[in-house]
C-alpha cells in the first residue's frame, strides 16, 4: 500500500541484501502524520529518523523548517508548530526521503512508478533550464522529477518546476478559433489561416508586428523570424518586459560565469535581482558557495530573505553609480576580491534607464577586475526560457523597427494593424487598441483573451525543441506526449501559415529547421555545451534614474500561462500570500 513502492531505497536494499523474514519483535510504534502543506503528504510511522529532510531544509534550501522532537522511541520529525513548509525547494525532500514517509501529495496513489513512461527533458518555467524527467501515462503528464546535471541544477528542482504540471491539462487551446460577432468560435485550420490571409491582404510590412513570449522554443522563433522578414516587417521583439538587452553583443546578455562557476567566485554583487524567486537553483548554488565560507555577497535592490546573509548596499541606481565612481564603501571589498562576479537581474534592465544600468554594470566588471584570463564575472540572470535563444537568433527589431513598447504604442494609435503574439502573455494586451491580434500558444491566458484568431500550439512537454538557458547553454526538450486536440508543434503552424500567405518558408523537416538555427547562431548546434562569449564593449552610458529596483517576480508560483493554470500552484500562492493586517478599531 505504500505509494513509494518501486522507488524506495529501503525496499531495494531489503530486496537485495535483507533476510526474508523480520526479526523485529517489539511493538510497532505509530506516529501521527504531519501537515506539511499542499505539496508533501506524510506517513510518519514509516520514518526511520535518518534526518535527511532536516539537513536538506537547513543546509541546501536554507530554511530552518524541520526538526526532531522527543528522544528515543518518542522521537518525531516535524515542524513543531504545524504549518506548511515555506521553501521553494521543498519538493526535493520527497526524493531524498529513503522510505515512504514523505510523498508527493498531488501524485499520491495516482500511478505506480513502473506504469510510467519516462522522457528526459528540460524545464522552461524559468531560465535556468533545469534537467527533468517527464513521467507520463497515456496522454497525461503524471509528474515531473529532477534529472542529475551537476553543471545546472545538480539533483534538485524548484517546486514550480515539479508541481506546475497539472497546469498542462487545464485551460488548453486545442482547436483553432476565430472571433466572430465579438465571440471566439471554434473553427478549422483552413478557416483560421484564410481569415489571417484575408486580413493581411494589402497590409504593408511596416504595419505588422510580432511579439515573442517567454516559453517559446528556438525552432518556432526562427520560422517566425523568416515569416516576418518575408512579410517585410521590422517590428519583432522577444523582450516582452522591455528589458534593455543588447542582442548584438552576446557577452552582454548571458550568465558568463556559468552556474557551476559560482562555486569558484569569492564575491558576488547582486544588482536588481532576487535569485531566490527568479532562479531558485542559481540561488541554491550561491548558498552552496556561501556555506563553504570566504564568500561576500552584496545587494543593490529591495531587501528580501535569500537564505544567506547579504550586505545591503542600497535600493537603486544611486548606489550603483557610487560603486562605478569608487565612492561606495563596498568598493574596498570589490578591490580585495580575486574572483568577483556580479549578477544583473531583469528588475534592473526592464526600465527606461536599463541601457545606462547595463553600461554601469559593465564598467564595474571592467573596473574591478571581474574580467580576466579564464574568468568572466559579468552575468545577466534571465527569467524567461525563450529569452537567450531569442537574442541569439536576433528576434529584436530590425532597421526602423519598434521594440515591444513601440509596438504597443503604435497598435494603440492604429499605426500597426496586425500583431502576431507567439505565446506572448506578459504584455499589456489592453494597449493593443483596434489591432487585429493573432495569438499562437497553448493556454487560454491573457494573449488568447484579446485574440481575433487563435492558433493552438504545443506546450514544452509536447514537442522536440531547443531552449537556451541563462548561461547560453542550448538544451533539447523531448516530446513526452502529443499536443491535445488539433494543437500542433509551433514551427509547423508557422511554416503552414507562411505557405497560405504566399511566402513559403523552405523548411519542411525538424532537421532543416535546426540547420537554419545553426546557420543563424552556430552555438545552438551543440546541445548541452556553452560557447563562451568574447568580452566586448556594450551598453549606452547615460543618466541613471532614481527609482529603486523592483523584482519582476510578483508571485513565484504564478509566473506564466502553465503555472497560472495550475491548481496546485494556486494553493501554494494563496499559502505564501502576505497575511493582511487585522482591521483596527473596536467593536461596539
Ligand atoms: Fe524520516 Fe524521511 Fe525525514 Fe529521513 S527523510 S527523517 S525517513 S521523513
Amino acid at each position: 500500500i505504500c505509494d513509494q513502492g518501486g522507488e524506495c531505497d529501503l525496499q531495494d536494499l531489503t530486496l537485495f541484501y535483507g533476510p526474508d523474514h523480520s526479526r523485529f519483535e517489539e511493538n510497532k510504534r505509530g506516529v501521527t502524520d504531519k501537515y506539511l502543506g499542499p505539496l508533501i503528504s506524510t506517513h510518519m510511522t514509516r520514518c526511520i529518523h535518518c534526518t535527511r529532510c532536516i539537513r536538506f531544509a537547513s543546509e541546501i534550501a536554507g530554511v530552518e523548517e524541520l526538526g526532531a522532537t522527543g528522544r528515543g522511541e518518542e522521537m518525531e520529525i516535524g515542524t513543531w508548530v504545524e504549518h506548511a513548509i515555506m521553501s521553494e525547494l521543498s519538493g526535493n525532500m520527497i526524493d531524498i526521503c529513503p522510505v515512504g514517509a514523505l510523498n508527493s501529495k498531488p501524485f499520491a496513489y495516482r500511478a505506480r512508478s513502473w506504469e510510467l513512461k519516462k522522457t528526459e527533458s528540460i524545464d522552461v518555467l524559468d531560465a535556468v533550464g533545469c534537467n527533468v524527467t517527464v513521467d507520463t501515462r497515456g496522454s497525461e503528464v503524471m509528474r515531473v522529477l529532477p534529472r542529475l546535471n551537476e553543471e545546472i541544477n545538480e539533483e534538485w528542482i524548484s517546486d514550480k518546476t515539479r508541481f506546475a504540471y497539472d497546469g498542462l491539462k487545464k485551460r488548453r487551446l486545442d482547436v483553432p478559433m476565430v472571433r466572430r460577432d465579438g465571440r471566439l468560435r471554434p473553427t478549422s485550420w483552413q478557416d483560421a489561416f484564410a481569415t489571417i490571409r484575408a486580413r493581411l491582404d494589402g497590409v504593408p510590412g511596416e504595419r505588422i508586428a510580432a511579439i515573442v513570449g517567454d516559453l517559446v522554443d528556438c525552432e518556432a522563433m526562427v520560422v517566425l523570424k523568416d515569416v516576418m522578414t518575408s512579410l517585410g516587417s521590422p517590428h519583432v521583439d522577444c523582450r516582452q518586459d522591455g528589458a534593455k538587452l543588447d542582442a548584438r553583443t552576446r557577452c552582454s546578455y548571458i550568465f558568463n560565469t556559468t552556474i557551476a562557476g559560482i562555486e569558484d567566485a569569492d564575491l558576488c554583487l547582486l544588482i536588481g535581482t532576487n535569485p531566490r524567486f527568479e532562479a531558485p537553483l542559481v540561488n541554491a548554488r550561491i548558498r552552496k558557495r556561501w556555506s563553504r565560507g570566504g564568500f561576500t555577497i552584496g545587494r543593490i535592490g529591495p531587501p528580501d530573505d535569500l537564505t544567506y546573509p547579504v550586505a545591503e548596499l542600497g535600493a537603486g541606481p544611486q548606489s550603483l553609480g557610487e560603486i562605478v565612481d569608487g565612492s561606495h564603501a563596498f568598493c574596498e571589498r570589490l578591490k580585495a576580491a580575486e574572483r568577483a562576479m556580479l549578477i544583473v537581474g531583469q528588475g534592473a534592465l526592464a526600465r527606461p534607464d536599463g541601457n545606462a544600468i547595463l553600461a554601469a554594470a559593465r564598467a564595474i566588471a571592467d573596473g574591478f577586475g571581474m574580467i580576466g584570463d579564464g574568468w568572466n564575472g559579468f552575468n545577466v540572470l534571465h527569467t524567461a526560457a525563450a529569452r537567450v535563444g531569442g537574442l541569439d537568433l536576433g528576434l529584436v527589431p530590425g532597421k526602423g523597427g519598434s521594440a515591444v513598447e513601440g509596438i504597443l504604442a503604435a497598435a494603440g494609435d492604429g499605426e500597426i494593424e496586425v500583431v502576431y503574439l507567439l505565446g506572448a502573455d506578459e504584455i499589456a494586451t489592453d494597449r493593443l487598441g483596434d489591432a487585429f491580434v493573432i495569438y499562437q500558444g497553448h493556454h487560454g491566458d491573457r494573449g488568447a483573451t484579446r485574440a481575433d484568431v487563435i492558433l493552438p500550439g504545443a506546450a514544452y512537454t509536447e514537442k522536440d525543441a531547443i531552449y537556451v538557458n541563462t548561461e547560453g547553454r542550448p538544451q533539447r526538450a523531448e516530446r513526452a506526449i502529443f499536443p491535445p486536440g488539433e494543437a500542433k508543434e509551433d514551427w509547423r503552424i508557422l511554416r503552414a501559415l507562411s505557405e497560405v500567405l504566399g511566402h513559403t518558408v523552405p523548411l519542411d523537416t525538424l532537421g532543416q529547421v535546426r540547420a537554419r538555427l545553426a546557420e543563424l547562431a552556430p552555438q545552438l548546434a551543440h546541445a548541452g555545451h556553452i560557447q563562451p562569449a568574447p568580452w566586448k564593449s556594450f551598453g549606452r552610458e547615460g543618466k541613471l534614474g532614481t527609482a529603486a529596483f523592483v523584482s519582476p517576480i510578483e508571485d513565484f508560483y504564478r509566473t506564466d500561462p502553465i503555472s497560472r493554470a495550475s491548481t496546485i500552484m494556486a494553493e501554494c500562492s494563496a499559502l505564501h500570500a502576505p497575511v493582511p493586517e487585522p482591521a483596527t478599531g473596536t467593536h461596539g
